[in-house]
């Protein structure tokens, strides 16, 4: 991956001026915490970070990346840069410990030392025990960077010694894209950014096959509702029940007909690259013939109307029955 400050101040620029700025004033703090999503570029930002205290040729904050220190940073053999990630499933107190005895000597290059941890909220309590107590004796020269997606996971004692930075959740396009990076399709890629902001749980949604079957679920029931409304209740007791079994799955499923219904709000006003269900084009544009932009957005309404039913534990079956009976309508 490509390293520069231009990729990072676009999509984080609070963070990335924050570490800019520190650098620049030479007021660089002994713990930082970063804390975001997946993929929001947090280890991106530490690397940048520490080639810039390492630089010799920097020019304001920004490192020349071409500089001996610079690229071995790059290619991830610094001698006075170190990475921590789990060891398995968790960060144990060795790997602190070895840690804390290489930082014992002085740098090799110069007195400058710099620590990444990958993933801080895996470590054990043992190795957060052993952490707390470097950070409590803090050399002047040195620097260590948590990066954590879930910073409520971090022992509050190392929390309160940390510079906090928090990164922005990804916007719907870039998170498009990286899950098209991934090898997912664009409609697979439009539908889950639409579903979550968040990479993991995107991730994850594209594998489950009880996802797949709900959005499948979602298509029969919208041609249905237009082709054969006779058939609704029966597909509704008979299919759409039985996997939408509890009530959060079945609010998912919901969330998918109000994206079908939003789609075809999104057709009638010309606004095509704004549909999330891509692949099923022709029938939105078959749906919007027979619904008009009217009807749609009474759908709309009716279904956030089900949605909050079923918060106030309106019986399942009964809300949808008298959705669909209204979709009909
Ligand atoms: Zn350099």
């Amino acid at each position: 991956m490509e390293i520069h400050w231009s990729n990072i101040l676009e999509t984080q620029p609070i963070v990335s001026k924050m570490v800019m700025n520190s650098i620049q004033k030479n007021r660089i703090s002994h713990a930082y915490l970063f804390t975001g999503d997946k993929g929001t570029g947090k280890l991106t930002l530490a690397q940048l970070f520490a080639m810039s205290i390492f630089c010799q040729k920097r020019t304001s904050g920004e490192p020349c990346y071409q500089c001996r220190d610079c690229k071995r940073i790059k290619s991830g053999n610094h001698p006075d840069l170190h990475m921590i990630y789990p060891d398995g499933a968790s960060i144990k107190k060795e790997q602190i410990l070895h840690l804390q005895k290489e930082f014992t000597y002085t740098g090799l290059e110069s007195n400058k030392k710099v620590y990444i941890i990958s993933q801080a909220d895996k470590m054990t309590d043992n190795a957060s025990n052993r952490l707390l107590k470097f950070l409590e004796e803090p050399s002047q020269q040195t620097t260590a960077i948590l990066l954590t997606e879930n910073s409520q996971s971090i022992l509050s004692t190392i929390r309160s010694r940390c510079q906090i930075l928090s990164f922005k959740p990804l916007q719907p396009k870039q998170l498009e894209e990286k899950l098209q990076e991934e090898g997912l399709s664009l409609a697979n890629a439009r539908l889950l950014t639409a579903v979550t902001n968040n990479w993991n749980e995107a991730m994850e949604k594209s594998k489950d096959t009880w996802f797949a079957q709900a959005r499948k679920l979602v298509v029969q029931l919208v041609d249905m509702l237009q082709h054969n409304p006779n058939e609704v209740p029966i597909f509704v007791h008979t299919q759409w029940m039985p996997h939408f079994k509890e009530r959060i799955q079945l609010q998912e499923g919901l969330d998918l007909l109000l994206f079908w219904f939003r789609d075809i709000v999104h057709y009638h006003l010309d606004e095509t690259s704004e549909l999330v269900f891509v692949q099923h084009r022709e029938k939105i544009e078959d749906a919007s013939m027979a619904w008009s932009i009217i009807h749609a957005a009474d759908y709309l309404q009716h279904i956030m109307h089900a949605k909050r039913k079923l918060e106030q534990n309106v019986h399942p079956q009964l809300v949808v029955e008298q959705l669909t009976l209204q979709i009909q309508r």
